[in-house]
């Protein structure tokens, strides 16, 4: 690391001395990247993304985040050549290190994408064969990785937003979807989606970077509930309410709470 580099992460850390990821009370000790580098084309992240962490929690996501960020690219309308070779690659590696994870996210068959396509109302482009549409259908093994990588995802968010590491009492609801998911249900969630106001700017040197990550946001006004609802690449959403005490949020047992 460069001395410049140095004196900014001493800095940040001086400036924001606690983990924002388990509780607000642990020492951080390192600058953590939220959506990870491995999310944007050619690891070029969004400036003011960064966040406090512990090494643990900096650590805690890792394999998980490889994986999703497989899986945001599963669909890409704008593909350029870097992100079909960034593709290639990360699919390489994933087959090679964690193979129970390629075998748990499969394309469906063309009878499988017919019916899809029937039951959601869709369809077919003219240009293009049913097998060569890419729908893929997801398993346990990717559910439990989102969730863990959703609760990494949304603390940071929080913090961001609030200014302060949402706290042990807390907790967040995630609902995620694919592009190929049946619509949500959960009139809790959708009610909560109308709210989202806030959209921030998501720029890396002046260019914007949406194409790959994107959401809303809305924060109450006393600051003790957020909503969020995040998009990477047009593939892959996460919609989450969270708020510092967990008897604030709707009842279940997919609930995650900060502690893990
Ligand atoms: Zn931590």
């Amino acid at each position: 690391m460069g001395k410049t580099k140095r004196l900014d992460k001493q800095n940040f850390l001086k400036k924001h001395p606690f983990c924002c990821f388990c509780g607000g009370t642990k020492p951080a000790e390192e600058i953590d990247h939220v959506p990870g580098r491995v999310f944007f084309r050619d690891r070029q992240w969004p400036d003011g993304y960064i966040f406090p962490a512990c090494i643990e929690c900096n650590r805690a996501t890792r394999y998980e985040e490889k994986v999703i960020a497989l899986l945001c690219r599963f669909n890409n309308s704008n593909e350029t050549e870097i992100d079909h070779a960034e593709f290639e690659k990360m699919a390489r590696e994933v087959a090679r290190h964690d193979p129970e994870f390629i075998s748990d996210i499969r394309p469906l068959s063309a009878n499988e994408t017919r019916r899809f396509l029937r039951d959601h109302n869709i369809e077919k482009p003219t240009t293009i064969t049913t097998a060569e549409i890419p729908i893929v259908k997801i398993g346990d093994i990717v559910n439990k990785s989102v969730r863990k990588f959703g609760r990494k995802l949304f603390l940071a968010l929080w913090f961001k937003h609030t200014g302060m590491a949402l706290p042990k009492s807390g907790a967040m609801r995630i609902v995620w979807m694919t592009n190929a998911s049946p619509a949500i249900d959960d009139t809790a969630l959708i009610a909560m989606f109308n709210t989202l106001n806030g959209i921030p700017p998501i720029i890396k040197n002046s260019r914007h970077l949406h194409d790959q990550f994107t959401y809303r946001y809305v924060v109450t006004a006393t600051g003790d509930g957020a909503g969020f609802f995040v998009w990477f690449r047009q593939s892959f959403g996460l919609l989450c309410t969270m708020a510092v005490d967990k008897s604030m949020i709707k009842n279940d047992p997919t609930n995650i709470e900060v502690p893990f």
